[in-house]
């Protein structure tokens, strides 16, 4: 197996809509703020590549949106998905898998573009799209919170191109990797956790954001279910000090990977690391 990191590209949200109940003068050390209020997010997926197949986790936003809606969000910086593929000497035909940890725009809008004519159609043509089945009842039915997040022109196509399928208990057998559900974000979004060159990986999409949200209340204002979410990743960060769990950041524009320490504080930052230095 080889893994890879993916940029797909970087964009800004409100710091305070990022930090829920923290305040600004205490969220603003770890994440400084521009004039807007808006800090720095990056979309970095993972590439897997695995005997036959090439899997992708995540996609970013992708590029059929309206410039009114991209204005929202002040892309920034020179990646894209198509570059990172072919930097790594591949292709998205070559993908065959895309597995999405959950339905927000940032993680699966690249799945489906825009042809010439318009129609929406899927990006990645020889893949299969992974979701799961009670994320995706959640998705197609939103409610008024995540409603902005869950766009039909994302999941329509989806639904209507024969690509879509749902992770089931035997998921190991499915996809090769191991995957933890987490339900304070969103409903079932998925982590993967995988083993490799000696070292437990963990792919944390958005129950961790960034390094300045590993402190328990640190929770975005965006998640569902709050208190769950602070429970889940107290569960998850004593296991990750416990066992040295890597943790890929999807959304840390300046930390690729981070592990974590116990502290009389709490679990607490330990290092960070560039993927490159801790992989061959
Ligand atoms: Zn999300």
């Amino acid at each position: 197996m080889k893994i890879y990191p993916i940029e797909t590209g970087n964009f800004k949200l409100d710091g305070g809509a990022m930090f829920g109940v923290v305040p600004k003068t205490i969220w603003q050390k770890t994440n400084p703020a521009d004039a807007n209020n808006l800090i720095d997010m990056s979309m970095r997926c993972l590439l897997i590549e695995d005997e036959n197949r090439l899997i992708l986790v995540d996609t970013g936003l992708g590029n059929k949106q309206s410039d009114k809606f991209f204005g929202y969000y002040y892309l920034f910086g020179d990646f894209s998905l198509d570059a990172s593929l072919k930097n790594l000497g591949f292709h998205r035909d070559d993908i065959t898998d895309i597995f999405l940890t959950h339905l927000h725009f940032d993680h699966c809008g690249g799945v489906i573009e825009r042809n010439k004519e318009g129609l929406l159609i899927p990006a990645f043509k020889n893949a299969k799209v992974w979701s799961n089945e009670k994320h995706w009842s959640w998705a197609i039915e939103p409610n008024p919170r995540e409603k902005a997040s869950f766009l039909k022109e994302n999941i329509n196509p989806i639904k209507e191109s024969d690509q879509l399928e749902f992770i089931h208990s035997n998921y190991q057998e499915q996809i090769g990797f191991d995957v933890l559900f987490m339900d304070g974000h969103t409903e079932k979004q998925m982590l993967p956790k995988i083993e490799y060159q000696g070292k437990t990986l963990v792919f944390m999409a958005d129950l961790l954001p960034t390094t300045g949200h590993i402190p328990l209340p640190y929770v975005m204002g965006y998640d569902t279910r709050p208190l769950l979410t602070i429970k889940e990743k107290a569960d998850f960060l004593n296991l990750a000090a416990d066992e040295n769990y890597y943790l890929f950041l999807e959304h840390d524009a300046h930390n690729e990977i981070c592990t974590v320490k116990h502290t009389e504080k709490g679990v607490r930052l330990n290092t960070t690391h560039k993927f490159s230095e801790l992989f061959s």
